[in-house]
């Protein structure tokens, strides 16, 4: 939690993404001046339960449900204006201000309406497993130097040169890729135009704003999107994203110094998940897929895709750990957990005969991977209205403290449920 002398905290995922980032998120924003999220775009998929009502917020951070938190989207992540707003109009409706709260920075780069396109048809996306919604492509783009960013809509010649050369490209890759679908540099400038004045109200230079932030006391949450192992320089690379998802990224993709962060706390499942493809070495068979899935309700926030469940897998974690510098972990979904009569967590790996305890580059290697379990009594009582860690029952204890242990974080907070309330502070000060 906020304290003197944590203000600046990164919230990171430290598995393959959906570890309920979105509720510690909302559980935090409640001591928060400012959120800001910093990498991604609209594939993203926070779900924050609150009451009855349950929101989805793809590109807009968390933070936005506590009123007088200001929210602000960073340089790093890459925008889609057109869902941005569509998002902004359902938190309206649904009686949320947002009025003054938001910001976006004039570095965002754009998703194009083609970009989207091209990454529907690439067959290179659909080997990935991506969400199709031009997250890539926009990437690529930004990468290339020929990306459009949020201020470039202040000056319509420049804009129209882009989305020129934009629609080219993106309509060069279409064919090649043998769809029939085209882009249209008119309907794409008019799609924009529809947009352009309630982005640039809300367009800002967000790293300042941050850094005069937290000059002035405020506690400033980073909120990051996908998981560690997504990361396009330290997870499973190719089946990654195409951003910095850790820490690092944080600092990045909203504008400030890496001094200036004070804490990194990791989310992670009490068990694992990943959706797309790509290596999941500690896999369940059936039943337990099955059964896992259905009790975590593992379909995306995003897509709707069904999850791939496993047993929590310690080398991941410990990795994770490492990379981010994680000063405290968010163990959620111990519940999920609550009706299995043993469970397992992955230690190691034997890979061609030798056991591996650090996390490996090479997916032929991972692909080769047997897990090394060990395995623990099941609790077979509800963890749901734990609200200390000794209301938990001893085996759901013993499990923990293995994976802190494992893991080489302390845990700062489990979650135990979806609601707001269903948490358990354990070294309240560590995050
Ligand atoms: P995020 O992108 O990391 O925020 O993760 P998602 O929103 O995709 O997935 C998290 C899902 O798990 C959401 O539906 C949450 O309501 C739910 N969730 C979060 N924490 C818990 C928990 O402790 N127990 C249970 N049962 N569900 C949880």
């Amino acid at each position: 939690m906020f304290d003197s002398t944590t203000r600046t905290l990164v919230v990171v995922g430290a598995q393959w993404g959906d570890e309920g980032k979105g509720k510690l998120v909302d559980v935090l924003a409640e001591k928060a001046d400012w959120v800001v999220r910093y990498q991604g775009g609209a594939n993203a998929g926070h779900t924050v339960q609150i009451g009855e009502k349950s929101f989805v917020l793809h590109q807009i951070p968390s933070g936005i449900l506590h009123g007088g938190v200001r929210c602000a989207i960073g340089n790093g992540v890459v925008m889609d204006p057109e869902t941005l707003f569509t998002e902004v109009d359902e938190l309206v409706a649904d009686g949320v201000d947002v009025e003054g709260r938001l910001y976006v920075s004039e570095r965002a780069h754009l998703v194009m309406p083609y970009h989207k396109l091209v990454d529907k048809a690439s067959a290179a996306s659909k080997a990935i497993g991506t969400t199709g919604r031009g997250i890539g492509p926009a990437y690529e783009d930004k990468v290339a130097r020929r990306g459009v960013r949020v201020l470039d809509l202040r000056s319509p010649e420049r804009l129209r040169e882009l989305v020129t050369t934009g629609v080219e490209r993106a309509n060069a890759q279409l064919a090649w890729s043998g769809s029939d679908l085209r882009a249209s540099v008119e309907e794409t400038l008019a799609a924009l135009a529809g947009l352009t004045p309630r982005l640039l109200a809300i367009a800002d230079d967000v790293g300042l704003c941050i850094h005069r932030a937290i000059r002035n006391g405020a506690a400033v949450l980073l909120e990051g999107a996908q998981g560690s192992l997504l990361d396009i320089d330290h997870g499973t690379y190719p089946y990654v994203t195409s951003s910095n998802t850790t820490v690092g990224g944080a600092a990045t993709g909203v504008g400030i110094s890496p001094m200036a962060l004070d804490a990194a706390l990791g989310v992670v499942k009490a068990y694992t998940t990943r959706v797309g493809n790509g290596p999941l070495p500690t896999e369940f068979d059936e039943p337990l897929q099955t059964q896992v899935r259905t009790l975590g309700r593992e379909f995306g926030a995003t897509t709707g895709r069904a999850r791939r469940c496993g047993w929590f897998d310690g080398v991941v974690v410990r990795y994770a750990a490492r990379v981010n510098g994680l000063t405290g972990l968010a163990i959620t979904k111990l519940d999920v957990l609550d009706t299995l009569d043993r469970l397992a967590v992955c230690t190691g790996y034997t890979i061609d005969g030798e056991v591996h305890t650090e996390f490996p580059a090479d997916l032929q290697m991972l692909d080769r991977a047997e897990p090394v379990y060990e395995w623990f009594d099941g609790w077979k009582q509800s963890t749901q209205d734990a609200r200390r860690l000794d209301a938990l029952p001893s085996a759901a204890r013993l499990y923990l403290d293995r994976l802190e242990e494992l893991c080489d974080a302390p845990i700062a907070y489990v979650s135990v449920g979806t609601r707001r309330d269903q948490i358990i502070g354990v070294h309240a000060t560590v995050a």
